[in-house]
């Protein structure tokens, strides 16, 4: 599998799969990042030289923890918690807490290891980390998800901080969460650190355009993509997949610019509106209720349901995966081509199998990896931590103009650096070469570390 790399790097790719054994999304994550920045180390035998790779590839520090809590019943309940701080070389470790059942130390690996390179390319000087818990919020009552949130801050505490590490939200933890988790740092340390955590609420620390800013930030990137060919969104159908934070303002920045967005799904199945999709139903049922989505059709009769099947099967021109890991196979992906296809912007971490991707950019799809797309959210919770560090509060407009910005400079750094190591267009190669390029001189600066 790692033939094709220099005797160098395919030690460390070995090394890495020996050390990481049972940790197939990273591995991923891992072959794709090596695959991308050959043409750098090509260029820059000093990184070799100085083990930037070898050291890059192994996490700073790796925390995992037990978190027990009592379920409303009184009975005593054991998840296992995360924190993967995987580099620190460009700021404080910053990145999402994730719940969900599918959580293993692989799955935070992979997702902390994406998460330097997304930081890096936004230019706001914040290291790469994930962590998270096996714990499912889903149907569990609001003090179930406090008990448990506090318990598992009661563990991490003492390795977060303003200067530190910086957690935010991910899947699982939105603002419920996070408020919890907050609550709980503050009650152990005696400190109200507003800068220890992003995507707080507006009334005690937290930024505007924060909870847009990953949807919103990923339908920029689309936009900078078609403008290089001309084309813009306007008129377009777009299919999402996902109702979360990210898809639903994926959804609203699509209709904002014209775009006709027609799916949404949850892990159920997925609803097909043809006229597009009504937005305040869907707030309604997601962000009030924290229903379904099969919901949504049941209000609205022009919708379809499909229970299980695939968002992908509906045919559109422009595809914004904003579920999760894995989830657009090669199946997929020729069902799209077949129907028209012509970009697909990736919400979600690596939702992309690495087949899928090769499909779309053999068929001249614009493509661009989540690691570019989505880091409109980190981004922005720079932004939040910028202004609690000034003790500012920025406007909503203001806050999206900023946003823009870098949404137009992580473009612009993915495009060239695909122009500048010989793989023009390739927004993969593109985001890797220019995340690792700006680590690994950060890294070779500082000394063996
Ligand atoms: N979880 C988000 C991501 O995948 C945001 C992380 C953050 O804001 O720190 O980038």
């Amino acid at each position: 599998m790692s033939l094709q790399f220099s005797p160098a790097i395919n030690r460390v790719h070995a090394e890495a799969l020996h050390r990481n054994t049972g940790e197939p999304e990273f591995h991923q994550a891992l072959l794709e990042v090596l695959e991308s920045i050959v043409p750098v180390l090509d260029r820059h035998p000093e990184f070799i030289e100085a083990g930037i790779l070898d050291r890059l590839v192994e996490p700073e520090r790796q925390i995992m923890f037990r978190v027990p809590w009592h379920d409303d019943s009184g009975t005593v309940r054991v998840n296992r918690g995360f924190r993967v701080q995987f580099n620190s070389a460009l700021g404080p470790y910053k990145g999402g807490l994730r719940f969900h059942p599918s959580v293993n130390l692989g799955i935070v690996k992979f997702l902390g290891f994406e998460q330097i390179f997304k930081n890096a390319l936004t230019g706001q000087g914040i290291g790469g980390a994930k962590g998270g818990s096996d714990f499912d919020p889903h149907g569990k009552s609001d003090a179930e998800v406090m008990r448990f949130s506090q318990s598992f801050m009661s563990e991490l505490y003492r390795h977060l901080g303003e200067h530190t590490d910086v957690p935010a939200g991910d899947i699982g933890v939105g603002a419920r969460e996070i408020g919890f988790l907050f609550g709980q740092y503050r009650r152990l340390t005696n400190r109200h650190e507003s800068g220890m955590f992003t995507g707080k609420g507006i009334q005690w620390g937290g930024a505007e355009v924060r909870t847009e800013a990953t949807g919103y930030g990923t339908v920029f990137f689309a936009q900078e993509m078609l403008a290089v060919r001309d084309d813009g969104l306007d008129g377009k159908t777009a299919a999402v997949s996902g109702s979360g934070n990210v898809a639903i303002y994926a959804i609203e920045k699509l209709q904002q610019l014209g775009a006709i967005p027609i799916t949404a799904s949850d892990s159920g199945g997925y609803i097909v509106d043809a006229a597009g999709i009504d937005l305040s139903l869907l707030k309604q049922i997601k962000e009030v209720e924290r229903g379904r989505i099969s919901d949504y059709a049941e209000r609205r009769h022009d919708a379809r349901y499909i229970s299980g099947g695939s968002v992908w099967d509906v045919p559109v021109e422009l595809a914004f995966p904003c579920a999760t890991q894995n989830e657009l196979n090669l199946n997929d992906a020729l069902s799209l081509l077949k129907n028209g296809l012509t970009l697909v912007a990736e919400g979600a971490n690596m939702p992309c199998t690495p087949d899928a991707v090769e499909a779309f950019q053999n068929a001249d799809v614009l493509f661009a990896p989540g690691k570019a797309a989505n880091a409109g959210g980190v981004a922005t919770s720079a932004l939040e931590m910028s202004q609690n560090a000034s003790r500012q509060r920025w406007d909503f407009l203001s806050s999206e103009d900023k946003l823009r910005e870098i949404m137009h400079g992580v473009h612009a750094s993915a495009y060239e650096a695909a122009e500048l190591y010989g793989h023009p267009g390739d927004y993969v190669v593109g985001a890797n070469a220019a995340g690792f390029k700006r680590v690994a001189d950060a890294m070779l600066a500082q000394g063996v570390i």
